[in-house]
C-alpha cells in the first residue's frame, strides 16, 4: 500500500513541486494551503506523514506543528519540518519528527521520508496521548533504573569527549566512548548501547556507515537506535546513512548549545522509539503467553497442548523413542462443587493442577484440556515407566486432601483421578499429528475404562501393554 503524505506550505510554487516530486515517486499526496484545509482534511484522512513547510496564511508552520502534536487524536502522526538550520532546535521542541533545510535535494528528502515511514510504529494502547519528549517518558519505558546507553563511536577521542560534554548535561543517559572494534565486540556478548552515535568517517572515508550497516545485523544491536555524525563537506552521506537503516544524520560538530540541544533531542526520540518497541514486544509475549496458558490453573492449554503433542511426536520418532500419554480426569468432581461451591472447586483445580504439573516435570508437557481434564505427555519414556509415571499422577491427587483453610468443616477437600495411559505409535504410516491424536484418544478410552472400573486406578491402552 502507498504511503499517504499530506503537505501544507503556504508557498504555492513549493507547495505544487513537493506534490509533483512526492507523486512522481508514487506517494499519495495531498497539498493544502491554511491551517483550516489542513484540521479539515485531518478529519477525513489519516496520512502515514505530514510535512510543514513554509508559514500558512493563518497560522505560523511552528505553532501548527506544536497544534499538532498536542492534539491526542493526530500526535502520532510524525510530522517532517522543512526549516533553516537555526530553526531546527525550535522545530523538534514544537514536536517535528525530523526536520530538513528546505533547500535538500531530492535523494536526502526521499531517504528521510523513507526513514520516517519505515519507523512509524503504531503507538500500544494509552500511549497514543501526545507526550513531551522527555526523560520521563524514556526512562519509564526502558523499566530499568540504570540509564539508557548511548555508545559515542567518533573519528577522534577529542571529538567523542566533546559530543559527551556537550550532551550529558542535556540527557539522563550513560555515555560510553568505544572503538568501533569495541562496539562490534560489545554488541555481540550481548552488551549491545541502546542508542550509537557515529561519526560516518571514523578512520577512513565511509567506514563509519559499514559499521552502522554491521551493528544492524549483529543479534545483539540490531534494535538500537543509530544517528550517524557527518561532516559539511561529506552532506552526500546523510541519504546514505537513513538507507542503510539510521534514524537519524546530524552534524559532526556540535559547536553551539543550540546544536547540541538538538542532538540532544534527536537521541531522545530514537530512545523513546526504542523503549515503545520494547514494551510491545514483550506486551505481545504476554499475550502469547496468555493465549497458551489455561487462566485458572497457569497450564498450558488445549490449544498449545494439540500441536506440541504433534511437535515431540516427530521428534520421539525422529529419535526412535517413546512417547507417552495420559488422560487425567478426577472423579466426582461435579460432588465437589456441589457440596463445596464452585469457588472451593476451582481451588482443587488449581492444587490439582500444581501436583501434576511437578509430577511430570520440566521434560514433560502438563496441560489443562478442558473442566477437570488433564493432559500429560512424557517424553523418551518406555512402557514401564509411563505407567510408574500415571502411577504417581494418580497417587499425587489422592494421597494428600487439598487443604482449603478458609472452607466450613475442616478445611479438606479428598479428591482422586483416572487415568488413561497410552503410547504414541513409533513409527508407522500415519502422520505424527494423526499419532498424538490417535494417542490420546486410546488414553481417553483407557480412561473411561478406568473410570468404569471404579475410578481411582490407571488403566494402559491394552495395544500398548504387548509393545
Ligand atoms: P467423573 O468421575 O465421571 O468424571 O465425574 P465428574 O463429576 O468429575 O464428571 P462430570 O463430567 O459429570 O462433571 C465435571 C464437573 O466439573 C462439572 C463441572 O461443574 C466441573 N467443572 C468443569 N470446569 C470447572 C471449573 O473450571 N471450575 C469448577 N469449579 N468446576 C468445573
Ligand atoms: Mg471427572
Ligand atoms: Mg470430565
Amino acid at each position: 500500500m502507498t504511503a499517504e503524505i499530506m503537505v501544507a506550505d503556504g508557498t504555492a510554487t513549493a507547495r505544487i513541486t513537493l506534490k509533483v516530486r512526492l507523486r512522481a515517486v508514487c506517494y499519495q499526496v495531498t497539498a493544502v494551503a491554511t491551517v483550516g484545509q489542513l484540521l479539515q482534511q485531518l478529519r477525513v484522512s489519516r496520512p502515514d506523514l505530514i510535512i510543514l513547510g513554509s508559514n500558512l496564511a493563518d497560522g505560523t508552520a511552528l505553532d501548527l506543528c506544536r497544534r499538532l502534536s498536542n492534539d491526542r487524536q493526530v500526535a502520532d502522526i510524525p510530522i517532517l519540518m522543512l526549516v533553516d538550520p537555526d530553526q531546527r532546535l525550535a522545530a523538534l521542541q514544537a514536536g517535528a519528527t525530523a526536520t530538513l533545510d528546505p533547500g535538500v535535494d531530492e535523494q536526502m528528502l526521499m531517504a528521510r521520508i523513507r526513514t520516517i515511514l519505515r519507523e512509524i510504529d503504531m503507538p500500544p494502547p494509552g500511549m497514543q496521548d501526545a507526550e513531551p519528549i522527555g526523560m520521563a517518558e524514556a526512562q519509564a519505558g526502558f523499566g530499568h533504573a540504570v540509564h539508557p546507553l548511548v555508545a559515542l563511536v567518533a573519528d577522534h577521542p577529542a571529538r567523542a569527549q566533546r559530543w559527551r560534554q556537550m550532551l550529558s548535561g542535556r540527557m539522563s543517559c550513560r555515555f560510553d566512548i568505544q572503538t568501533p572494534d569495541q562496539a562490534l565486540g560489545a554488541a555481540t556478548s550481548g552488551r549491545s548501547a541502546d542508542i550509537y552515535l557515529i561519526a560516518a568517517d571514523i578512520r577512513a572515508r565511509g567506514d563509519g556507515l559499514s559499521l552502522l550497516s554491521e551493528l544492524r545485523t549483529r543479534q545483539g544491536s540490531r534494535d538500537a537506535g543509530f544517528v550517524i555524525a557527518i561532516a559539511p563537506e561529506r552532506a552526500e552521506l546523510a541519504a546514505i546513512a537513513l538507507d542503510l537503516g539510521a534514524g537519524d544524520v546530524m552534524p559532526l560538530m556540535l559547536g553551539t548549545a543550540q546544536a547540541a540541544q538538538a542532538a540532544a533531542m534527536t537521541l531522545q526520540m530514537l530512545l523513546s522509539r526504542k523503549s515503545r518497541i520494547e514494551q510491545r514486544r514483550a506486551d505481545v509475549q504476554r499475550q502469547m503467553q496468555w493465549a497458551m496458558t489455561d487462566p485458572l490453573t497457569g497450564l498450558y492449554n488445549r490449544r498449545y497442548a494439540l500441536p506440541r503433542l504433534t511437535q515431540m511426536t516427530r521428534e520421539a520418532r525422529a529419535g526412535s523413542r517413546r512417547l507417552a500419554v495420559l488422560a487425567i480426569d478426577l472423579d466426582h468432581f461435579k460432588e465437589v462443587n456441589d457440596t463445596y461451591g464452585h469457588s472451593a472447586g476451582d481451588a482443587v483445580l488449581v492444587e490439582i493442577a500444581h501436583r501434576l504439573r511437578n509430577t511430570i516435570g520440566q521434560s514433560g508437557l502438563a496441560a489443562r484440556m478442558g473442566g477437570e481434564e488433564f493432559l500429560g505427555v512424557m517424553p523418551d519414556c518406555p512402557v514401564d515407566q509411563a505407567q510408574r509415571l500415571a502411577e504417581s499422577l494418580r497417587r499425587v491427587v489422592q494421597d494428600m486432601p487439598v487443604l482449603l483453610p478458609g472452607l466450613s468443616g475442616g478445611g479438606q477437600i479428598r479428591v482422586t483421578a483416572s487415568v488413561g495411559l497410552a503410547m504414541v505409535i513409533p513409527s508407522g504410516q500415519v502422520g505424527s499429528e494423526q499419532a498424538g491424536q490417535m494417542a490420546i484418544e486410546r488414553a481417553d478410552r483407557a480412561l473411561l475404562a478406568a473410570k468404569a472400573a471404579g475410578r481411582n486406578r490407571v488403566v494402559c491402552a491394552c495395544a500398548d501393554r504387548a509393545a
